[in-house]
């Protein structure tokens, strides 16, 4: 029998990475592709020579040509924490609008189910709270953030669009904050960089009062909702994030806690158009998917922890 065929672009990022892993095990073939802007072939270094990975450097926005069959496309690529996006808006509006569209038409050629990986910051900073999937979101499009939601929000469209004229398959997972090992500690997002800071010794930017809320959550439960998305029979976008919310600062003392280091807090300017609030309503998840975190924060908080003790000893 043939095996089950995966394509996924930004195969070598944060998430992209641990899904690689995560289909390898389901038995699938993957087919990661990555151009490397934000991602890291550290990431996928371990499955090299693993049965069934092949790995491509290429940017998405250009045609995407894969010999064979593909059961499924996995829309991963993304430059996706703000600093990243900031430093790299034309590409993460390309990456949203023609790569989704270039990963939309591979699926289309192949027969093949697409999903894509889409945000919370498709709400932008919300009235609504917490946000259900059919809250239509309040973001600004000329704001600096605008590059990401607005090609996310694209994306989403672009989506339904191949779903609705061209009967695509196609899964659209809203992914909240998600954290673990891989991230990269100066991406600029908020658990890598406490994480970081704590562990050398640095105060904690903490920025704006603190008092913005996010909800965490780890990257396996994050992964395991994906993979009930692409299984399932949702045709419209599922919120898959962890409810537990807690202010910024709050995160910042658990994370000093944690790490057993008590640097001071640097408050910094808040960014602009940063969501005051932000916790996934999970309704649709739990009763449709049987799916929610399992993973309690302060553990995936260790585990985390651990993975950027080891990358700090390997690079002193
Ligand atoms: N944040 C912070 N200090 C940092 C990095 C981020 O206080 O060094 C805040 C940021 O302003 C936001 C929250 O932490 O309110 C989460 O930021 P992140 O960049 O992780 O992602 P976002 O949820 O804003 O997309």
């Amino acid at each position: 029998m043939e095996r089950v065929r995966a394509v996924v672009t930004g195969g070598a990022g944060f998430l992209g990475s641990h899904l690689c892993d995560r289909l390898l095990a389901e038995g699938m073939e993957v087919v990661c592709i990555d151009n490397l802007l934000t991602g890291s072939l550290a990431n996928v270094e371990h499955l090299f020579g693993v049965d069934g990975f092949t790995f491509e450097k290429y940017d998405v926005t250009n045609y995407i040509h894969v010999p064979g069959e593909v059961d499924f496309v996995l829309h991963f690529a993304s430059p996706a924490s703000p600093i990243d996006y900031l430093e790299l808006p034309i590409e993460t509006l390309k990456v949203g609008s023609l790569g989704t569209h270039k990963a939309l038409g591979l699926a289309k050629a192949k027969g093949a189910r697409f999903l894509l990986a889409s945000t919370s910051e498709v709400y932008g900073d919300p009235l609504t709270h917490p946000q259900p999937e059919s809250y239509w979101g309040n973001v600004n499009p000329v704001g600096p953030r605008g590059v990401y939601d607005e090609a996310k929000r694209f994306s989403e469209a672009m989506t339904m669009a191949y779903q609705r004229f061209h009967g695509v398959s196609t899964r659209i997972v809203r992914i909240f904050n998600t954290f673990g090992p891989r991230m990269r500690p100066r991406d600029g997002r908020v658990v890598p960089a406490f994480i970081s800071q704590v562990l050398a010794g640095e105060p904690l930017t903490v920025f704006g009062d603190g008092s913005q809320t996010r909800s965490f959550c780890y990257v396996d439960d994050e992964i395991e909702g994906i993979v009930r998305v692409l299984f399932s029979e949702i045709g419209d976008p599922v919120n898959i994030g962890n409810p537990a919310e807690m202010t910024v600062l709050q995160f910042a003392e658990t994370i000093r806690r944690l790490v057993g280091n008590h640097v001071p807090i640097e408050f910094r300017p808040l960014p602009v158009d940063d969501p005051k609030v932000r916790q996934p309503d999970i309704t649709l998840a739990r009763t449709r998917l049987g799916w929610e975190p399992r993973v309690p924060l302060e553990e995936g908080l260790r585990r985390t922890i651990g993975y950027f003790r080891e990358r700090r000893a390997r690079q002193a």
